[in-house]
């Protein structure tokens, strides 16, 4: 990134405080951002304090009386020229994901291009905020129901998708109504400052208040600070289980609204009459892309014994052709990991592989030499383990890919999918009809995303987005849901001069 094209996002190279231009605020500890990819300092960012939470979330409160009085398809037709600008903004600010992140320049464009698309799908939103009507069981009486907003939304993001997150409960929350506090990882601040910057801008040209979408930056005590607060009636949380955890008890603690998107542990089945190139290309990008950092990424590849030995070769030949290095040059298929702490874990994983009994079948290593000083450059890794193993039970956050072998039927397989605490992305490879529709019915599988011949990666945003079990259960994206960033009324109208009761019950005075 050069210092020209930073700019367009109203970035600087150095100490980028309260004075970008937008009235987010930050006096606090100093964070570095360094590039995975380079090891070169980005920019430092001064974190939010207390007393300047305290400000914007009285910004907030100021903000959402003016917000929720705006009817909702002029509200959409802020969130249209928020899509409109990151169209413009589409390859510095898919850059800067890439080199902030270090996913690949592909990957930066697609997460700009979800955040495009989540735009046009809410502002077609903000005109089908639908309630239901119902018929009442008293004459002369009319039932219905209606959505209004919540108020403030609190935000807290991971580092992986460090900007399409933020815009799925951003552009949904706008349009029904609320307004937003937005916490990003403290891996990828600038990415943050970016996206706010672009929203204060439209903002500021339709004469309204920045406090309709704030920014706090900090660790996670500042998300700490969202959670217990009883001004925020909903928090939506993506990250580790772990801080799931941590948020949803704080949450629930004030009868709160929680959505969490959290870890996942996702799966391949491929079946013996599987397309074998549709699966070695659906599970190199799934296991491989975004180095392994995507909470959709292909963990698990559940093969049945019959065809084991050939997709083992298959997927070993294709990992051999994976290039890894500066996710910005086209070339290369994968980037790094975030940070020197995710290597770390990574290697960690590598040795509990072997101590638990798995085979790797292609060694785990860090790159070194020119173009890899940043130390964060690893090799992608396969190997063969028992779906049982400890270590296979987790989410690492890194590119290996474990090869379990099934046999019998279809339900074997099922089973082992199913079998761990995560319930996001799964899929299966086959042909046959009937193993498709048993894995897609209830007795199937237990994950909120399941696909049929494509991979776990790579969600569209019509969709309902979220997994079931230790996932967190929440929903974001398409579909209906919306919902949960409003609060729903039903109404009952009498017209009639007589006050019948329900259930028939007799009351006279
Ligand atoms: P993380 O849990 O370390 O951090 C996520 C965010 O939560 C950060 O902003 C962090 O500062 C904040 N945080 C951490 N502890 C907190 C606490 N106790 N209270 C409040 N906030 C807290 O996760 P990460 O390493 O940034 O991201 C990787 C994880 O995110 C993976 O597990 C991945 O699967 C998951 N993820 C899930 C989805 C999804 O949609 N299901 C999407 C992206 C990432």
């Amino acid at each position: 990134m050069n210092l020209k094209e930073l700019s367009s996002l109203k970035l600087s190279e150095s100490n980028l405080g309260s004075s970008t231009g937008s009235n987010w605020f930050g006096s606090g500890s100093k964070i570095d951002s360094y590039s995975p990819t380079d090891d070169k300092l980005i920019g430092s960012v001064l974190s939010t304090t207390r007393e300047e939470y305290e400000k914007v979330i009285q910004e907030a409160e100021r903000a959402k009386a003016i917000w929720r009085d705006i009817p909702a398809p002029k509200r959409g037709e802020i969130v249209r020229q928020l899509g409109n600008k990151l169209r413009a903004e589409k390859e510095t600010l898919g850059k800067l994901v890439s080199y902030e992140m270090g996913k690949s320049y592909q990957e930066g464009l697609g997460e700009v291009q979800e955040m495009i698309d989540i735009c046009d799908f809410a502002v077609g939103l903000s005109r089908q905020l639908y309630g239901l009507t119902m018929h009442s069981e008293r004459p002369g009486h009319r039932m219905y129901e209606q959505y209004h907003p919540l108020g403030i939304v609190g935000i807290i993001t991971a580092f992986n998708f460090p900007v399409a997150v933020w815009s799925w409960n951003a552009a949904l929350a706008l349009v029904c109504g609320d307004v937003i506090v937005w916490k990003p990882s403290e891996k990828t601040p600038l990415c943050a400052i970016a996206c706010q910057n672009i929203i204060a801008e439209i903002l500021k040209e339709n004469n309204l208040p920045e406090g309709i979408s704030s920014l706090v930056i900090g660790d996670a005590e500042v998300g700490k600070w969202i959670a217990e607060d009883e001004r925020i009636p909903l928090v939506s949380a993506t990250g580790s289980t772990r801080m799931g955890k941590q948020v949803a008890a704080t949450v629930a603690a004030r009868l709160g609204r929680s959505l969490l998107e959290l870890g996942g542990n996702n799966a391949i089945i491929v079946t013996p009459s599987a397309d074998l190139k549709m699966t070695v290309i659906g599970a190199v990008f799934g296991a491989v892309g975004t180095a392994g950092q995507r909470c959709t990424s292909t963990r698990r590849l559940i093969i049945h014994e019959s065809i084991y030995d050939k997709v083992k070769e298959s997927l070993v030949e294709a990992y051999k052709q994976i290039k890894i290095g500066d996710p910005l040059d086209s070339k290369n298929h994968m980037g790094p990991l975030i940070d020197k702490a995710a290597v770390q874990m990574y290697l960690d994983a590598l040795k509990k592989i072997k101590e638990q009994g798995g085979n790797i079948l292609l060694e785990g290593k860090v790159l070194e030499g020119e173009g890899y000083e940043s130390g964060c450059y690893v090799t992608p890794v396969i190997a063969e383990v028992e779906n049982h193993y400890d270590i296979v039970q987790q989410e690492t956050f890194a590119p290996i890919l474990y090869l379990i072998k099934y046999s019998g039927d279809v339900n074997n397989a099922i089973a082992l999918q199913n079998d761990v605490k995560q319930g996001l992305s799964s899929a299966i490879m086959t042909t046959n009809l009937r193993e498709a529709e048993l894995f897609l019915s209830h007795n199937g599988s237990d994950c909120g995303i399941a696909n049929v011949n494509i991979g776990t990666s790579g969600a569209e945003i019509g969709g309902a987005f979220g997994g079931e079990k230790e996932t967190g259960g929440g929903r974001e994206s398409g579909s209906d849901a919306w919902k949960v960033y409003m609060r729903r009324q039903t109404n009952t109208i009498n017209y009639t001069t007589n006050l019948p009761l329900a259930q028939g019950i007799q009351f006279n005075l």
